[in-house]
């Protein structure tokens, strides 16, 4: 018997998800964000360049894990999308992103220099802001510079993955990151409601997704994942439905749903979102039983899981 608290959202399969409402009213307030381990806040100064260069170098000693897993962060984008969180950097001025990648080339080789060369690079992650901001040729270069200074692999079961947005990518683009060694693509698409799009600034025409999904699949990428954010304002359970429906149509190996967090005293792009569009909590619970339940049931049983 589940209790009066608790809601039961009961699946195709035997799997259960249980919300208990009073630990969600509990916590239904603004808190940091948890994206990486450590987290953001957790940097500080007491540790400095020695003992990192030092931990580093004996990290080489240990006996696991060898090999290793390289993130490459690309801030730059071209437009902003008012929901962002994220550490990016909106400009049209090429001259700052280069600089960035002449810095980032540097910051490659001094990280190269106190890492042993057999350790393989098993897992590597462009990431940004918008990581095909840059041009073919700067992520080609960036390629080269990282072989240059870590051992790369090409077995199948490297996860060599980078995040795109599919308004600056085409089948041309999506040919040369294969050809650069990259299997695994990561779609930003948040939300094909064109209302909801509007309101977050982020215009992008569901054929232009779905013709992506369409050519990476073509191209044989290994795994093709989908971002869509619940909780965007506008957003209500039909419409997010419509969306996920569409794209659990076009098969993408894993579908991964944010939850968005309104912090515009943290993010000022936050303010230009009217707070009376966005969902109250119960909406919110219903839009994420919602998508618990579309877990279980609407994925295509054929296509190979992702990570
Ligand atoms: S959501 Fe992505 S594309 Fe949009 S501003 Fe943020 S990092 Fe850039």
């Amino acid at each position: 018997m589940i209790p009066e608290n608790i809601i039961d959202i009961k699946s195709a399969s035997s799997d259960q998800v249980c919300l208990d409402l009073v630990t969600i009213e509990k916590y239904d307030t603004t808190g940091p964000r948890y994206t990486s381990y450590p987290t953001a806040v957790e940097f500080h100064d007491g540790i400095d360049c020695e003992d990192y260069k030092s931990a580093a170098i004996d990290a080489n000693g240990a006996l696991l894990p060898r090999d290793l897993s390289l993130y490459f962060h690309l801030p730059f984008c071209r437009h902003l999308c008012f929901y962002c969180g994220c550490n990016k950097i909106v400009t049209k001025n090429q001259q700052k992103s280069d600089k960035y990648l002449e810095y980032l080339f540097r910051e490659i080789n001094m990280h190269g220099e106190l890492i042993d060369h057999d350790r393989k690079v098993q897992q590597l992650h462009p990431g940004g802001g918008t990581p095909t901001y840059y041009s073919v040729d700067q992520i080609e270069m960036l390629m080269n510079q990282v072989r240059r200074y870590f051992s790369l692999v090409s077995a199948d079961d490297r996860d060599y993955s980078i995040e795109i947005d599919p308004r600056t990518v085409g089948y041309q683009y999506l040919l040369n990151l294969k050809r650069l060694g990259f299997n695994r693509i990561s779609l930003g698409v948040q939300d094909f409601n064109p209302q909801v799009q509007k309101a977050i600034h982020r215009i992008q025409p569901e054929s232009q997704t779905k013709d992506l999904i369409l050519q990476a699949r073509s191209l044989g990428y290994q795994s093709i994942n989908v971002d869509l954010i619940c909780g965007l304002p506008k957003q209500n359970q039909d419409s997010f439905a419509t969306t996920l429906d569409r794209i659990i149509k076009c098969a993408p190996d894993r579908i991964s749903i944010y939850s968005y967090a309104h912090l515009p005293a943290m993010f000022p792009a936050q303010k230009r979102i009217h707070e009376e569009d966005l969902s109250e909590a119960d909406e919110k619970i219903a839009l994420y039983q919602m998508r618990c339940k579309r877990r279980f049931t609407g994925f295509n049983p054929n296509r190979k899981p992702g990570i």
